[in-house]
């Protein structure tokens, strides 16, 4: 196969067109072409009256070496490369000792997949229940004001980005193309195959739902044995080397090989592993609100006359504000056309989040308004963070009026420094509600002070962004995780713990579905090389 990259074409052409563009851009005859299939689409909408879209397209020649000898002074012609999934190995007969993943979240999952794939069997333990019955609990919260500290949008089978607006890109450096893996893995499973060629690929809450419970079937069918409902609550660690796992219901666990996927609110897991020597140290992590626009505002802006075009879909945006006392603002974690949720796992706190259906449909636009913070303003300890993270929530519970109501203020309200008493314009999504009121209370001045300033920035990026009407709900603290536990970057087995396997987003070395999916993917690969190596060793 030849790879054809850059082709552009105006965002309303036609298959004809496409077809003529493959052609011209070879220099064959229609009946040299066998077959063409997308690789990549991605838009250009810098000029809004005349958005296009730009193609990587795979082709199947009659003649592909003619036709490439023939194209060898063009740098966008070329051999289609391997962009396949290739295993590092399989699993040693009579292999003693299972691995063990402990969570399965989108880094867990992948991990156990590979293992399972590889021969491995492994072990999945996840604290939370399956995904039916998880759904369930977390919108019990929503609807009905029920916590459930073990079962709900951060715990339970599928991990946190279960419930959520589905994105899939990621800005990770993926030279071994495990991004690939991941999405062909997602299809098998149900996804939407454009996923496979759209820059922005997404997913979408109900459609994740379905997708894990057959990428759970086939991991199970492969040798992986599922435990759910069954949090990891101690390590045996001897000699510097992981030994076992004791289970919250008393249950022992042999292991000499551990991954560690347990995500970024796994805060008494993070505690235990403090306590038994495990090195951890403090992050950087990112505090703020969810912003809610009406999506039409962001559509007109971003795309112009083009605004609801099938191909575009409901747009996106991206802002940065470096504000005059050195914080930086960012967006984080936009949705378009999607609702604000109530994401916390402890009860007594609130925390916002944002998700969507496939359709990305509803009416609000919304992103997290985010200021990086580092350790110096959380210093002393390495949890320091999570102890941070806990002070503002809990605030965020009383200023929300104790009920798992979010505080909440418009956006012409704050940068006017006076408190909300009523919704206007823009609905809030958030459930089960929101308190109006002062947000000032409720993040550090320092952050409050720069989302103050980012806001009219913003609006000179997208003209209305800071439109009185629009909502902003409080608060925003788990963008990423606020500690790391340390691994080396060749074995990437813990700093001091052998066979210990710290990763996804929870050990700080991935932000988001893709990046933890691919994160799970390396994991596996190191742990089973390990296992091989040790075998031929014997
Ligand atoms: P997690 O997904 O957090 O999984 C960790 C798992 O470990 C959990 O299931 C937990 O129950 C389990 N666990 C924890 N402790 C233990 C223990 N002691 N014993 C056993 N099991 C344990 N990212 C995107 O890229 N795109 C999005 O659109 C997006 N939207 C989001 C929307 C919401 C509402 C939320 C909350 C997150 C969203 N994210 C999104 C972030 C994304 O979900 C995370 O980055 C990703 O899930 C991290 O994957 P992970 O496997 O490392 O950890």
């Amino acid at each position: 196969m030849l790879r054809i990259n850059e082709l552009v074409l105006p965002l309303d052409h036609t298959e004809e067109e496409l077809n003529a563009a493959i052609l011209e851009r070879l220099g064959i005859k229609a009946d040299e072409l066998l077959s063409f299939s997308l690789f990549r689409r991605s838009y250009d909408a810098r000029k809004k009256a005349a958005i296009t879209l730009t193609y990587t397209i795979d082709v199947e020649l009659k003649d592909e070496a003619g036709v490439l000898e023939r194209n060898r002074k063009k740098t966008n012609v070329g051999p289609t490369p391997d962009t396949g999934y290739h295993f590092v190995g399989q699993a040693p007969a009579g292999l003693k000792k299972r691995p063990v993943v402990i969570g399965f979240g989108p880094c867990g999952l992948f991990a156990a997949l590979l293992l399972a794939e590889m021969g491995f069997n492994p072990i999945i333990l996840e604290r939370g229940k399956t995904v039916r019955e998880r759904t369930k609990d977390t919108w019990g919260l929503w609807r009905q004001r029920e916590l459930k500290p073990e079962s709900n949008v951060q715990f339970g089978e599928g991990g946190a980005g279960t419930f959520s607006d589905g994105k899939l890109y990621s800005q990770v450096k993926d030279p071994k193309h495990y991004g690939r893996k991941v999405l062909t893995e997602f299809v098998a499973a149900d996804a939407p195959p454009e996923i496979m060629y759209v820059s922005k690929p997404h997913i979408g809450t109900f459609r994740l739902v379905k997708m894990i419970q057959l990428m759970r079937d086939k991991i199970e069918k492969l040798g992986g044995e599922f435990r759910f409902e069954q949090r990891v609550e101690d390590v045996q660690i001897e000699d510097g080397q992981i030994r076992g796992l004791t289970l919250a219901s008393g249950e022992q666990i042999e292991a000499d090989h551990v991954v560690l996927a347990i995500g970024h609110s796994a805060r008494d897991t993070f505690e235990m592993l403090y306590e038994r020597g495990v090195y951890i140290e403090a992050k950087p992590f990112s505090i703020g609100f969810r912003a809610e626009h009406p999506q039409s505002l962001i559509d007109k802006c971003r795309f112009g006359p083009s605004a609801g075009h099938p191909i575009l879909g409901a747009a996106d945006y991206k802002l940065v504000h470096h504000a005059s006392n050195g914080r930086s603002v960012y967006s984080f974690c936009m949705c378009p056309g999607g609702t604000v949720v109530a994401a916390t796992s402890e009860p007594g706190r609130v925390v916002t989040n944002g998700m969507s259906q496939y359709s990305r449909n509803e009416r609000n636009a919304n992103s997290g308004i985010v200021v990086g913070i580092s350790p110096a303003d959380y210093p002393g300890h390495p949890l320091a963070g999570i102890a941070f993270q806990r002070e503002w929530e809990s605030r965020a519970y009383e200023l929300g009026g104790h009920n798992y109501d979010a505080p909440a203020q418009l956006v012409g309200d704050f940068i006017a420094n006076r408190p909300s008493t009523a919704q206007a314009s823009v609905e809030p999504s958030y459930k089960p509600g929101v308190k109006w009121g002062d947000l000032n209370p409720s993040l550090p001045k320092y952050a409050i002070d720069a989302i103050r300033e980012a806001l009219p920035a913003f609006d000179k990026q997208i003209r209305g962004y800071s439109m009185h009407d629009a909502v902003l709900t409080g608060i925003e603290t788990r963008t990423s995780s606020p500690i790391r536990i340390k691994r080396d970057d060749h074995t990437l087995q813990s700093l001091n713990t052998r066979g210990l396997y710290p990763a996804g987003e929870g050990a700080g070395y991935a932000g988001g579905i893709m990046s933890a999916a691919i994160d799970g993917i390396r994991v596996a690969e190191a742990l089973a090389l390990d296992i091989i190596a040790e075998s031929g060793r014997r």
